[in-house]
């Protein structure tokens, strides 16, 4: 009997397992921390044509992102009527959010694209104009910032703020080096803030840079493009010096947010640096995209 019983039990769990995993997508929250996404996960398969409760949260995402101009594109009585209508506004603007990030180009909040909002990212937009066209050129795709500002000399000082903690100082200064491994920049350390190019700070909520962090506005961190050199991290992120799993490698968030600081926007490319979103526990090195960024930018030649 126990023998004949237990394929079965085997079997269920099988299943069961799965039933998880199709749950385990979506957003979720984190160190018991409900995602300030969650609204995400109660407009699953909306679409054009569709009015829903949430769809206006989701518009202001994607206009946080520069997906979309919700403050332009409406004007103040249509917002109020036809907020929660997913127009052709959002579905152009959802459309090329898939096709940024390699998702089935539906137009429809499917699944995928809920998880993949969800994702912990960076909080610098991917477009600073809903205008632009997507990156995607023949071989990289590396983005500006608008009117591709970047710095007139090459040797930048850098400063941590008061409250960076020792065990952050190594991994940011190792972020620092391999930058300046393949560009003629060259970084150097001083102590006080306000005379360095490159200001590295941990905060937490509202800190006065349109930014707030615990919001998806923040993201995990964000980096100022030149001549500004502001890196604001989130506090209240679960950080690893040194590749711990679960937690977020802070050398490969502080390689991204100079990878901004010295002028490169977000790219297309999923092993690219410069790649918005970024799972705990995951570890990267500059690829050939971000290097061809910066080598683009600052007209250097050679690849
Ligand atoms: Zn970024
Ligand atoms: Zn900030």
């Amino acid at each position: 009997m126990t023998i004949q019983v237990f394929p079965y039990l085997f079997l269920l769990f099988y299943f069961h397992s799965h039933i998880d995993i199709a749950h385990a997508h979506l957003c979720e929250s984190r160190n018991n921390v409900p995602s300030p996404l969650g609204f995400l996960n109660q407009l699953s398969q909306v679409q054009k044509g569709d009015n829903v409760t949430g769809v206006r949260e989701l518009k202001k995402h994607l206009s946080y992102l520069g997906y979309l101009n919700y403050n332009n594109t409406y004007s103040n009585d249509q917002k109020k009527e036809h907020e929660n209508i997913f127009d052709d506004s959002l579905e152009t603007a959802l459309k090329k959010y898939q096709k940024f990030y390699h998702l089935n180009i539906t137009g429809v909040l499917d699944d995928s694209t809920i998880t993949k909002m969800c994702q912990p990212r960076c909080g610098m937009p991917d477009f600073f104009n809903p205008n632009n066209s997507l990156p995607f050129r023949t071989i990289s795709h590396y983005t500006f910032f608008p009117g591709n500002p970047k710095w007139q000399k090459k040797t930048l000082a850098y400063a941590f703020d008061w409250n960076v903690k020792e065990e952050a100082k190594p991994p940011l200064e190792h972020a620092l080096k391999e930058w300046s491994s393949v560009t003629p920049f060259k970084f150097y350390y001083v102590k006080n803030v306000s005379r360095a190019e490159i200001k590295f700070s941990f905060m937490s909520g509202d800190h006065g840079d349109g930014y707030p962090f615990g919001d998806p506005r923040g993201g995990l961190g964000h980096g100022f493009a030149p001549p500004d050199g502001r890196v604001h991290f989130d506090v209240n992120q679960n950080w690893s010096w040194a590749g711990k799993r679960n937690a977020f490698d802070m050398k490969t968030a502080g390689l991204h947010e100079l990878g901004h600081v010295l002028g490169l926007g977000h790219s297309t490319i999923v092993e690219a640096i410069m790649y918005p979103s970024v799972h705990p526990g995951e570890r990267k090195k500059l690829h050939k995209d971000d290097i061809n960024g910066i080598k683009a930018l600052y007209k250097l030649r050679g690849k």
